[in-house]
């Protein structure tokens, strides 16, 4: 039923012991893997990344910020901002799951399609982070790319419930990257910044009119843009009872929401790397179970 050859990423050191009781939780990275692994998603095609170092994210970062941050120097405003307490461990995550986001993106380049059980850190700016975000793997991926001239142009496609503000941010003048966020507009982040396009969501937003809207979003972008890559930002907490989310989505509208963007990218002849983005839920297993979706979804094409 799934496909065994589907690149899958991951790291070990994305999960790492932490307050259970954070609203952002850390463990949902190994038990999405557990998850995935018990679904039979995950065989011999799960690739494990580099360890990445602050100088890596120097690509698209002010440097001052990602030293200070890995050094544990940063004031304690900018800390609260981020939201999670500093630890060696966390920026072991940090400044890995962006090379992960990388090397995804370079087995879809190669596939067709490929999903990165972590990523999508798109609340993160140039020189701050802020909501649970502190270096930015879409931007860092799509430069780097760019850079290497393994591509041309790319559409970062984010549907997280939040809008992609860091991201918008980062890439505002570069012209090789295209940013479409489709979000939630009463929520977080509440000044935004300018996308390439925006589609901001009400909150009472039927599944069937998300759908269509997603369905022709990136229809219409593929067609205007001939991307030579698709980043899929899979944010799950657009789901009706996600604890941040303020969207009324329903569990089969997120299965085929993914199913929308994975296809209409194959069927285009477009490569599509896939990130988890956010999702937030007091019941971890099923929070893994939520982010498993896209990862499913792409099993079956
Ligand atoms: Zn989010």
């Amino acid at each position: 039923m799934y496909n065994p050859n589907l690149p899958l990423v991951y790291h070990p050191n994305y999960s790492f012991s932490f307050d259970p009781k954070h609203r952002f939780v850390v463990s949902k990275f190994a038990r999405l893997k557990q998850y995935l692994e018990q679904q039979g998603v995950i065989q011999s095609n799960l690739q494990q990344g580099p360890v990445g170092n602050y100088s890596d994210l120097e690509l698209v970062h002010c440097e001052q910020y990602v030293r200070d941050l890995y050094h544990n120097q940063l004031c304690p405003k900018a800390m609260r901002r981020i939201g999670i307490p500093w630890s060696k461990e966390l920026m072991a995550r940090t400044f890995t799951a962006p090379l992960g986001t990388y090397l995804t993106a370079t087995l879809a380049l190669k596939n067709g399609i490929a999903c990165h059980l972590a990523g999508g850190t798109h609340h993160a700016h140039y020189d701050f982070g802020s909501g649970y975000c502190m270096v930015n793997d879409l931007a860092y991926t799509a430069q780097r790319l760019i850079d290497e001239q393994q591509v041309h142009n790319v559409l970062i496609f984010d549907c997280d419930v939040h809008q992609g503000d860091g991201t918008a941010a980062m890439l505002a003048h570069n012209p090789y990257v295209f940013t479409c966020s489709i979000h939630c507009d009463k929520n977080f982040p509440f000044r935004k910044q300018q996308s390439d396009l925006d589609i901001g969501l009400n909150p009472n937003v039927s599944d069937r009119e998300y759908l269509s809207i997603v369905e022709a979003t990136i229809t219409d972008l593929i067609e205007q843009l001939n991307p030579d890559l698709v980043l899929y930002d899979a944010g799950v907490d657009v789901w009706q009872e996600d604890t941040l989310g303020k969207l009324d989505i329903s569990w089969q509208g997120l299965e085929q929401r993914d199913y929308i963007v994975l296809t209409t990218c194959q069927r285009k002849g477009v490569p599509v790397a896939t990130v988890i983005g956010g999702g937030y839920d007091k019941d971890h297993e099923r929070l893994a179970m939520r982010h498993a979706i896209v990862i499913e979804q792409a099993a079956k094409i």
